[in-house]
Order: C-alpha cells, then sequence, then structure tokens
C-alpha cells in the first residue's frame, strides 16, 4: 500500500542513489529550529503549538469539568482567556499569558436524534475520537479535514473544512451550540435564538467566548472508496471542474518541479470493505526532500527522477466508512498558508503560485494542495456567500517559510482569496473589513459579549480593532 504522497514519488529514492554525486548535489542545512525554554523565569511552564512556532507562557491553565465551572472561570478568572484546542493552529490564536483553557475534560456526546439524524457533542471532542463514536450511533459527519486530531471547538474557531463541491466546512452543518461568555452566562444559540450571536460566532477564533456544546447535522454512515491515483499535473488542472462535478469528495496535491500531481477521490460504493495500509507519509514526504535536497539545482532532474518514478507507481485503494478514510495522519510537521478562492479563479492561482515557487524556491518539496468547498452563510467563514477553491502551500518545519507572504501571499490576494483563520497570513482588520461583508457586525456582536477585551491577545487585537 502507498500513500497518497507515495504513489508519485515511490521509487525515486532508487533514482536519486543512481545519480550518486551528481552535479548540483547540495546538503541543504537540516537542522531542528531552536526551541523556547520548557519553563519561563517565574515558572510558568511552556505551551506550543503543532508546528512549533508559537509559544506562550500562561500564568494560569484551566480544564473545567462541565459549563458550570467554565462559567464560573470565565467570571472569576482576572485577565485575558483564551481557549485551546489541540494546538493544531498556526496562526497566534491560542497565545497568552494569562488564562489558557482546554475542554479535553469536557468531551463526547450529550445526546443524539436519530429521526433527524443530529448529535449534540461537547466542544473539547477530538474528531478522531468522534468518528467511532458517531458510528456507533449510525451516523457520520458529512465531510472531514485531513486529520483529525482537532477538538471540535478548535475546528469550528477557525472553519476548518474538507473538500467536495457539496460540503461545506464543518460549522456549516452546525444547526445549534452553546456558548459560555466571558462575563460568565450560557447562551443557547441557533437560527431563532440567539441569531446574531449564532451567525457571528459559528466560526469564532475562540474571541466570543468559549463553545461548550454543539449541534450537528450528521447523516447516515456510508461506505467509501478512497482512491489516490498518479497524473500529470497540466491533465488534473484542465479536468479538476469535471473532476469536482465527478465526485464526492476531490482533490490533488501538485507536486512542485515535478509536472506531477497525486488526485484523490472518494466516492459511495457498495464494495465489500477493504482497509487502508499502514500509514506511509513520512517515507513519501521524506523522498521529496531527498529529491529536493539532491537535485534542487538541477530542475531537469529532478524532474525526470520524478517522473521515472512515477511511470510505474500503482494507483492506492481503500474501501471503507468515511471517518476511516477521509482523515490521515501526518507525522511530518510543516508549517502552512491556506487561502480560499472564489472557485472560478482557483486553478489561474494555482499555475501562478507554482510557476513563482519554480522560479525562485528550489528549497520547496511539499506538495501544494487544492480543494473545494461549498459556501455558508457564517459572517467569519471564509466560504461566506461564495463556493471556494482552497490552495494550501506547506514548508518543512526546518525550512524557512518567509516566502509564504512576499511570494505566494500577494498572488492568492490578488486573485481574491480569503485566508484560513487558523493558517498563516499577515492580514488585519481593514482587510478583513473589506474581504467580509458583516465583518463589521460580527465585531460587533463579538464587543458586545466581551466589552472589556479579555478574549483578545495581540494576535486577535489586529484582527478585531482598527488601527
Ligand atoms: C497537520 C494539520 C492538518 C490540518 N488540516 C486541515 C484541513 O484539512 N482543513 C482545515 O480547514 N484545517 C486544517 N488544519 C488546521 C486546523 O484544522 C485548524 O487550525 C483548527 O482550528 C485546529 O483545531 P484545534 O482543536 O487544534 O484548535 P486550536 O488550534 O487549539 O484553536 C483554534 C481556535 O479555536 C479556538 N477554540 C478552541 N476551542 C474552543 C472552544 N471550545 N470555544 C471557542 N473557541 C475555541 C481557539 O481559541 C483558537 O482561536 C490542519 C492543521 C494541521 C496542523
Amino acid at each position: 500500500m502507498v500513500s497518497r504522497r507515495a504513489v508519485v514519488v515511490g521509487g525515486v529514492g532508487a533514482g536519486i542513489a543512481a545519480t550518486g554525486g551528481a552535479a548540483g548535489y547540495r546538503v541543504w542545512r537540516d537542522r531542528e529550529p531552536a526551541s523556547p525554554p520548557s519553563q519561563d523565569d517565574q515558572g510558568r511552564l511552556l505551551w506550543r503549538n503543532w508546528s512549533g512556532i508559537q509559544n506562550a507562557y500562561p500564568k494560569e491553565r484551566a480544564a473545567p469539568d462541565g459549563e458550570e465551572a467554565l462559567a464560573g472561570i470565565l467570571k472569576s478568572s482576572p485577565g485575558p482567556i483564551r481557549p485551546v484546542g489541540a494546538g493544531h493552529s498556526f496562526t497566534a490564536l491560542v497565545p497568552t499569558g494569562g488564562t489558557l483553557l482546554t475542554l479535553d475534560r469536557m468531551s463526547g456526546l450529550v445526546s443524539h436524534d436519530a429521526a433527524t439524524q443530529q448529535a449534540t457533542v461537547r466542544a473539547g471532542t477530538r474528531l478522531g475520537d468522534l468518528g467511532p463514536a458517531l458510528a456507533a450511533i449510525g451516523q457520520e459527519m458529512p465531510n472531514l479535514p485531513d486529520i483529525n486530531k482537532q477538538s471540535l471547538g478548535g475546528a469550528l474557531g477557525t472553519g476548518t473544512h474538507g473538500t467536495g463541491r457539496a460540503f461545506k466546512a464543518i460549522h456549516g452543518d452546525v444547526t445549534a451550540f452553546r456558548i459560555a461568555t466571558p462575563r460568565g452566562d450560557v447562551l443557547a444559540c441557533d437560527r431563532t435564538t440567539n441569531a446574531d450571536v449564532f451567525h457571528a460566532a459559528r466560526v469564532n477564533l475562540g474571541a466570543f467566548g468559549v463553545i461548550s456544546e454543539i449541534t450537528l447535522q450528521n447523516r447516515p454512515l456510508k461506505r467509501v472508496l478512497k482512491r489516490t491515483v498518479g497524473r500529470q499535473l497540466d491533465e488534473v488542472i484542465e479536468e479538476w471542474p469535471s473532476l469536482i462535478a465527478q465526485h464526492r469528495n476531490v482533490e490533488f496535491y501538485a507536486i512542485p518541479f515535478t509536472g506531477l500531481a497525486a488526485l484523490i477521490t472518494v466516492d459511495e460504493t457498495d464494495k465489500p470493505v477493504s482497509p487502508r495500509g499502514p500509514d506511509t507519509d513520512v517515507d513519501a514526504v521524506m523522498e521529496l526532500k531527498k529529491l529536493r535536497d539532491v537535485a534542487g539545482f538541477l530542475p531537469g532532474v529532478r524532474r525526470s527522477l520524478a517522473q521515472a518514478a512515477f511511470k510505474d507507481a500503482p494507483p492506492d485503494e481503500a474501501v471503507d466508512e468515511g471517518w476511516k478514510l477521509l482523515s490521515n495522519e501526518r507525522p511530518v510537521r510543516f508549517n502552512e498558508m491556506e487561502y480560499h478562492l472564489p472557485l472560478e479563479t482557483q486553478m489561474a492561482a494555482l499555475r501562478d503560485v507554482i510557476a513563482a515557487i519554480e522560479k525562485h524556491r528550489s528549497d520547496v518539496f511539499f506538495p501544494i494542495e487544492a480543494r473545494v468547498i461549498d459556501a455558508d452563510d457564517a459572517w467569519l467563514s471564509p466560504f461566506h456567500e461564495r463556493v471556494s477553491g482552497s490552495i494550501a502551500v506547506h514548508a518543512y518545519y526546518k525550512d524557512d517559510y518567509r516566502f509564504f507572504f512576499d511570494l505566494v501571499e500577494p498572488i492568492l490576494r490578488k486573485h481574491g482569496g480569503r485566508p484560513h483563520w487558523g493558517k498563516l497570513h499577515s492580514l488585519k482588520h481593514a482587510d478583513f473589513v473589506s474581504l467580509y461583508p458583516r465583518f463589521k457586525d460580527a465585531v460587533a456582536v463579538r464587543d458586545m459579549l466581551d466589552p472589556d477585551g479579555r478574549m483578545l491577545n495581540d494576535h486577535l487585537r489586529a484582527v478585531f480593532q482598527d488601527g
């Protein structure tokens, strides 16, 4: 079995070995980034995000075991307070020197309704735990992101999404939630009760309060066929509109400097279960890195080695319930920028991004991901009132990611993109006012719930406050 990345790079190692000390060989710097101290000079312990670029030394840590305790902490804790999920955001949403609050003790199913296929879930539940819990009651979330390590509350916080023309991001299937405000009130919100809060805080950056429970519109469990195949990148870009129409879920990874793409499709099936094999993500990513290390300065060699390796790579197929196949393991750490663009401009933007990277950044080796997401009406949703095509650029955690900002972001902005809230971007308040028609309305609701700004840190002040 091979992973979606291995499918296009399997055998590259052999090809590289054959080139031995080919001209242009260069050993790239491969050092661990400096680690911050595990505690500060006052003995406060370090908090770090998944990729390692965000950190903080919170003064207090809180882990309430229920809504009442949560509301009490919000009301009584002095100073700033920031909720944290699984710490998988790349942006500085979480860091605080005040109180860091986790809902790890508030997880699991609260109730469900077989007739409506809805389930109410505590916000601290990790997506990876939710899959089997919902399967046990015959339900599944309609779609899932690339990994399932996130908490449900954290996923809503940033507009976390998967791919598929008919599928909204996770918050698009939320029918109700309960939120504890910085004053210690608990509000039940849906389209008719506290409707403004419902619209403003379904995607909330953890800046409106702390969501305690979420009601999801699920659907009956389905068996799906997941297929990963290596293709020529130009063909996939040409076929993207028809691929979107044809498949339930579809995405591809464009592999820079190779002319190749890994195309992943997921469709419902009644074929017998054929479980996915062991994860090979580490091997695949490291093969791409090796190709970069050895042939980074020889683009022609880099491309022909990859093309030769791809020639004989077999497609990878697995059949199982969706929650077992849609998300993946990503053990190799990276940093990421992702923008959501009007679907019409997505492929032009992708071509521009690849051309810019291939012209200026021979050190880049991580694949670039393209997905499609349906529109929704949450005020801070990057998919607000528009079907979107996303483009995500990654950099190995040891590598310089500043090219995201000076090379990639201007292209994605020029093509009308809105950034993923949890992934790196350089935008500020005025940018969001112009990108989001209901941004000022959302800010008014936020200010009403948190008049003293206790749920803000520096990053969030730059988002929600002018100047
Ligand atoms: C390897 C990897 C793969 C990824 N794949 C995808 C993908 O496929 N699609 C995608 O869209 N994103 C993806 N992401 C980004 C990720 O889904 C988001 O950043 C998500 O928000 C992380 O969830 P978390 O539980 O780690 O939340 P955190 O990063 O800890 O927090 C995110 C935000 O939610 C807030 N928050 C957390 N809990 C609550 C709560 N109960 N109430 C209110 N606010 C809360 C926090 O304050 C913060 O503002 C990926 C990230 C990584 C590292």
